[in-house]
């Protein structure tokens, strides 16, 4: 697995043509680093515009909020980022990711310390802002792919409105949405998918970003009375999670992201009616 490389961290992030190979396969592009929007220069995003190659954008939608006390708060948008990342590498140089939104609507975990949380109407004004902004350059396909749950029913009853206001096809997954029940069955003992800070995102951390997994000095059974949660069910819930963390492996989470890269991969595809 290759180290984090630009912008938010993020693994895979092929630099050589021999990284690229054993990472994906097949012949490298020119520069992997260009599938993020934030990396090009006004000149590269012009010219890839201009001359006709660029078909869709993935704009990725995470939160910063607690992950219990072993992962990183910023999880969610990078393991969206992540996703979108490879999917774009594999429709290289087609498709561009976005600048990732990485606050969200997080404010059933305000009672964890470090969560930050937007309003509803804040994350959709700054999320369709974003494709507007787009669209203005003249991006005609943007799929909005998201990792945290908080996120999911604001943005499915807004994409429809998004699409019309714009006038220009936009769409919106959760990465998870990848995973059919035979695969939960196949790849997670706990078998769900993605809860939260469990076994899945863990895995999904190890595989992709292992230098957010920090389990020194973590110690739940202790910590677990002074945490103040103060609904019953959600700290219940949260100790299972815990427990369930430690079923984790990188081998399951490289097995889940490759088939999250695809499914998404594929979305895409679909939004590029020559591809189809
Ligand atoms: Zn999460």
């Amino acid at each position: 697995m290759k180290n984090s490389t630009a912008g938010l961290g993020l693994p895979h992030t092929a630099s050589t043509a021999a990284d690229w190979s054993d990472a994906i396969g097949g012949a490298p592009p020119a520069s992997a680093r260009n599938v993020l929007l934030w990396e090009n220069t006004r000149k590269e995003f012009r010219e890839l515009l201009e001359g006709g190659d660029l078909k869709a954008v993935i704009l990725p939608v995470g939160s910063t909020e607690q992950h219990n006390e072993h992962l990183a708060m910023i999880q969610d948008t990078a393991s969206a980022t992540l996703v979108a990342q490879q999917a774009a590498l594999l429709l290289y140089p087609r498709v561009l990711v976005a600048t990732p939104v990485s606050v969200g609507i997080s404010p059933h975990w305000m009672d964890r310390k470090g969560t930050l949380t937007l309003r509803k109407e804040t994350f959709l004004a700054v999320v369709f802002e974003i494709c507007e902004s787009l669209q203005v350059h003249g991006v005609k396909s943007i799929l909005i792919l998201n990792g945290h749950g908080g996120n999911v029913i604001p943005l499915q009853e807004a994409v429809n409105w998004f699409r019309e206001k714009l006038g220009i096809d936009v769409r919106f997954h959760s990465y998870w949405e990848a995973y059919t029940p035979e695969i939960v069955e196949q790849y997670m003992e706990s078998k769900r998918v993605p809860g939260h800070a469990a076994e899945f995102e863990t895995s999904f951390a190890l595989a992709g970003f292992p230098e957010r997994v920090r389990w020194e000095g973590v110690d739940y059974d202790t910590v677990k009375s002074t945490l103040g949660i103060r609904d019953p069910n959600s700290a219940a819930e949260e100790e299972q999670f815990a427990r369930d963390a430690r079923l984790a492996t990188a081998e399951k989470g490289e097995a889940m992201i490759g088939i999250a890269v695809e499914w998404v991969a594929e979305r895409v595809r679909e939004m590029m009616p020559e591809e189809t």
